[in-house]
This record gives structure tokens, C-alpha cells and sequence, in this order.
């Protein structure tokens, strides 16, 4: 089979591989659409997960399932799934301690384009698969599902993990996919106010839509500044963190209320440490939690983001703002997301 690879660091290209052996528990899948994300780039021109050989990339997808171990219950050939970017080992004790994204180590859960092969490929490997695949509603299309494997379920996890409440003022930095999801899930969690910020206006008018009630560009000067301003000098209750540098945390907590809580799922890329500012953050007794962290994965969380999706309470359309259709166009869409035009939040390739 033919998958697309990052063949070193800063490097990528078509590679030929064997078909991957299905296990008792697995199955084998071939996707339907694929979706590129900014974590590819950060993979192959950061090295952000370490120097990889020939390593399919890509981890958003939807599938078809070719084949399944024989102890899969639920799902057979020909089936249409949803397939989360993160599928973890249910069974693992980090699992039953409740962070099965760290199943097998710190991280460990992200397997696709990692640890393994990942979806950018004929045809792909699932580990689990009664605990990580979910079948595709038959409301959702193909475009739209991809958006389900890792935009929504990370955004929506930085609202999780900033615990947002009715009627709070929340500050979500950066409105790239994974910041959309995060306005758009801080508004159902019934947010009376969410301040995006941004500077490419497709983004900032797909914020808007989402339910974002102000905007700053943080080009025009520090966050915190511009937050102070719009709040009367208040600050917010939640801070979520999609974008930004290791200097960012500093601005969330300077912006930040006593009490308030910090969730980042930004992927810190350089930088040895972050900073905390002292006094803004109460001379240590400020209770202002900051908490980072991987998206969930499996089948559970797929199932109920996509009941979501199905039903018309989430509209993910805004975000695949190219789409092509064919093998031949994965290349450019990688290359179109490393670039990043202003028109660009996410390439979806049909195949
Ligand atoms: P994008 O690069 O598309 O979006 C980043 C956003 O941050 C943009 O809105 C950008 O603004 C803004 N931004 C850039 N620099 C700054 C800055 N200095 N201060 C404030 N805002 C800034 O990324 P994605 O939305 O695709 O992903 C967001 C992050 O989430 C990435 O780091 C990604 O690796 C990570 N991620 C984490 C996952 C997890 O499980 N935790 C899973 C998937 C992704 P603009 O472009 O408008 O100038
Ligand atoms: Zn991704």
C-alpha cells in the first residue's frame, strides 16, 4: 500500500509499505476523507515528536472498516466510523486512574503518525477498536466527520479543563480550529461572555459565528492590556489556551480573576520553561489553576461529539475551508497548511 510520510525531519514523501496485520482486538480501515493538522507540521518541520523514519503521517480521519480481529463485537467490514486522533489501551491502569490519553506513558494514547503508522495511508491500523472507533452518523458527511477526530474533541477539551461555568466571562487565545471549537463549546457551556483572540480575519469572522462577543488581535499590543481594558480592569473567569508561545501563560494569568482556571491545549513547541508572573498570580496564593492537556480519545467521547454534530447543535462546516478530492492533492494540502495563507483554517482531502 502507498502512504504519505515524513521521511526525516523536514523532509516528506509517498512511501510504500505492507498492509498492517489486523490483531484479535484491532481493525484495519481505509479512510474516507483526511484532514491535515497544524500537529503535522509541527511533526515534520519542528520535529516536535523526535526524528521519525518513513512514518505515515496524519491522525484525522474518517474510514471505512476492511477488516476486524476476532474479538471485535461491534463493528465488521464495510462499516463507516469516525476514528478519534487519540486511541487509547482501555485496559491500562492510566486509563482506569481516568487519563487514558497518557495510557502507556505521558502521552502515550497519540499513537497515529507517532508511535505508529498513522491515516495518511490506503490503508491504516486501529488498536482497540470496539473502545476507539464509533460508526459515523449517517447525518454527517465526510468533511465534517474529519473534524471530529481531533478539531472538536481538543477544543472542547480546553473548555472542559478551564471548567467553564453559566455566565462567565471567558478569553479563549488563539482562534486557529482547535481555538473555534473552544468558542464554540465555551458557548454551549453557557458562557455570557467569550473574548477570541486572533488576527486572520477568516478565522476572527468564523469566531464571531461561533459566539465569540469580542475580538483582539494580539498583534496590537499585550492580551492582558486589551483584556483589562474591555473588563473595566476585572479580568475573566476562564482562560483557554489554543495558541501562542510559552510566554502566552504569562498574559492568561495577568488576565485572569482569583479563582480563575487556566486550560491550555496548546502544543508548546521551544522554550525550556514557563514563566509565571509572581505577583499576578497572588504571590503564590492566588488560586489561579493552570492545567494543560491532551485530548481524550475513543469511542464514548466520538460517539457523543458526533450526537452533537448529528443533531445540528454543532455546525463544524466552518472550518474545512479547502477541500479537495484525490490522493494527489495530499501533498499540497500538507504544504498549504505549513504555509498557512490568511484564507486557510483547514484542508480536507476527499479520497
Ligand atoms: P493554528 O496555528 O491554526 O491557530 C493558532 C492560533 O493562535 C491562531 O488563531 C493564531 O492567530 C493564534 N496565535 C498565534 N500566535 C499567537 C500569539 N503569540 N498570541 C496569541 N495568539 C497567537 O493552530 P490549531 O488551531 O490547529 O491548533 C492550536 C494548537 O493546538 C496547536 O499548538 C496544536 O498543535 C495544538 N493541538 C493540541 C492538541 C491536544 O490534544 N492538546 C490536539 C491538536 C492540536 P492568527 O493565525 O490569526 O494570527
Ligand atoms: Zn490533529
Amino acid at each position: 500500500m502507498k502512504g504519505y510520510a515524513m521521511l526525516k525531519i523536514g523532509s516528506v514523501g509517498w512511501v510504500e509499505k505492507e498492509k498492517p496485520a489486523c490483531g484479535a482486538m484491532d481493525a484495519i480501515c481505509k479512510p474516507l476523507a483526511i484532514a491535515i493538522c497544524t500537529s503535522d507540521v509541527h511533526t515534520v518541520w519542528e520535529g516536535a515528536v523526535g526524528e521519525r523514519h518513513d512514518m505515515i503521517l496524519g491522525h484525522e480521519c474518517c474510514a471505512e472498516v476492511v477488516e476486524v480481529g476476532a474479538d471485535v463485537k461491534d463493528f465488521k467490514p464495510g462499516d463507516r466510523v469516525l476514528v478519534p486522533a487519540i486511541t487509547p489501551d482501555w485496559n491500562s491502569l492510566e486509563a482506569q486512574a481516568g487519563y487514558a490519553m497518557h495510557s502507556g506513558g505521558m502521552l502515550a494514547g497519540w499513537k497515529f503518525s507517532n508511535f505508529k503508522d498513522g491515516v495518511f495511508a490506503e490503508y491504516f491500523h486501529v488498536n482497540d477498536a470496539d473502545g476507539n472507533l464509533a460508526h459515523l452518523p449517517k447525518e454527517i458527511n465526510v468533511v465534517d466527520a474529519c473534524m471530529l477526530s481531533d478539531m472538536v474533541p481538543t477544543g472542547f477539551h480546553g473548555v472542559e479543563l478551564a471548567d467553564v461555568q453559566f455566565g462567565d466571562v471567558v478569553l479563549v487565545i488563539g482562534i486557529g480550529p482547535v481555538g473555534l471549537m473552544a468558542v464554540a463549546g465555551t458557548n454551549m457551556r453557557g458562557a455570557a461572555r467569550i473574548i477570541a483572540v486572533g488576527s486572520r480575519p477568516v478565522c476572527v469572522e468564523a469566531a464571531k459565528k461561533y459566539g465569540a462577543s469580542d475580538i483582539i488581535n494580539y498583534k496590537n499590543g499585550p492580551i492582558e492590556d486589551q483584556v483589562m481594558r474591555l473588563t473595566d480592569g476585572k479580568g475573566v473567569d476562564r482562560v483557554i489556551i489554543a495558541g501562542g508561545t510559552v510566554d502566552t501563560f504569562a498574559s492568561a494569568v495577568k488576565a485572569l480573576k482569583p479563582g480563575g482556571k487556566i486550560g491550555s491545549v496548546n502544543y508548546l513547541g521551544s522554550g525550556d520553561s514557563i514563566r509565571i508572573p509572581r505577583v499576578e498570580w497572588g504571590v503564590g496564593m492566588g488560586h489561579k489553576a493552570i492545567v494543560g492537556g491532551l485530548m481524550p480519545g475513543g469511542r464514548l467521547r466520538m460517539e457523543k461529539l458526533g450526537a452533537l454534530v448529528a443533531a445540528g447543535k454543532l455546525d463544524v462546516s466552518l472550518l474545512s475551508t479547502h477541500v479537495y478530492e484525490g490522493w494527489d492533492k495530499l501533498p499540497g494540502a500538507l504544504q498549504l497548511m505549513k504555509d498557512k495563507p490568511a484564507d486557510v483554517i483547514k484542508p480536507v482531502v476527499v479520497l
